[in-house]
């Protein structure tokens, strides 16, 4: 589980995230909703230290995973992001066959020996709902994959390192309806296995997908908890305000 506590984040002067606290249960999926500019994509950035590699970035508060301090100067940031891996909103193959794209991260992990690649390949394509699609062409650019297949390669990427946590931040915006489906399905089929976090600004996917939602503004977390609790009968105006569209 990840426990964030008084998280605050500066961009130069310009404050950002302002005294954010949230508990993130472990194997299951946790919505972040919210309006443009509220701080999601920062937040999650700063649960894989992503935001290190902005210079004007600071922050102070503590983010744990299962109990341990991630910002610990002793953190190996790449063991960090091995546990914690990251699904972005366009997706962003590498320029390699499928094969390699998927096989990056063990490569990178010290992985090379031919028959565990070729298998572990297999399994992380088969858990993103596409080795049927690609079983054919693996040695095949990844470029010539349609955008829905390229986010569920990408998702085979993340999760070929097996990470205990997945990031997701608006997975689904650039993707058609169908492939939108696909990748909620997937999500059902991982939520158990993995802690999710999802930034999304589709309602109805946050109450599709997930069991936990908090609600973002201005860089402050208004609400959060159950997700039926927060649709269903949540406690501030401006979180209903947001979900029934009238802000
Ligand atoms: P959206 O829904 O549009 O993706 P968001 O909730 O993800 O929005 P963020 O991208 O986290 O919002 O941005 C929060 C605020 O931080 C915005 O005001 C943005 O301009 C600012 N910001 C983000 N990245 C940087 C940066 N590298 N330098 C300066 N300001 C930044
Ligand atoms: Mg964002």
């Amino acid at each position: 589980r990840i426990e964030v506590e008084n998280l605050n984040v500066y961009f130069d002067e310009l404050h950002i995230l302002k005294d954010v606290s949230l508990k993130i249960p472990k194997n299951a999926v946790t919505s972040l909703i919210g309006p443009s500019g509220c701080g999601k994509s920062t937040f999650i950035r700063t649960l894989n230290r992503m935001n290190d590699m902005i210079s004007t970035f600071k922050m102070d508060g503590t983010v744990l995973l299962d109990g341990n301090d991630i910002y610990d100067p002793k953190v190996d940031v790449v063991e960090l992001r091995k546990k914690v891996g990251m699904v972005f909103q366009k997706p962003n193959p590498f320029p390699k066959s499928i094969f390699d794209n998927v096989a990056y991260g063990l490569r990178v992990h010290g992985i090379n020996d031919k028959d565990i690649l070729e298998q572990k390949v297999e399994e992380s394509l088969r858990s993103a709902a596409l080795w049927d699609e690609v079983k054919n062409i693996l040695d095949k650019s990844a470029m010539g994959l349609s955008g829905g297949q390229q986010q569920r390669l990408c998702i085979a990427r993340t999760m070929a390192v097996e990470p205990e946590v997945i990031l997701m931040d608006e997975p689904c915006s650039a993707l058609d309806p169908i492939s939108t489906t696909k990748i909620e399905d997937l999500i059902h089929k991982l939520k158990n296995d993995f802690t999710i976090i999802i930034v999304t600004h589709n309602m109805q996917q946050a109450t599709r997908v997930s069991k936990h939602t908090a609600f973002f503004l201005h860089g402050e977390i208004v609400e959060s908890g159950f997700t039926e609790k927060i649709f269903i009968e949540p406690e501030d105006k401006r979180t209903e305000d947001y979900i029934t569209g009238r802000f």
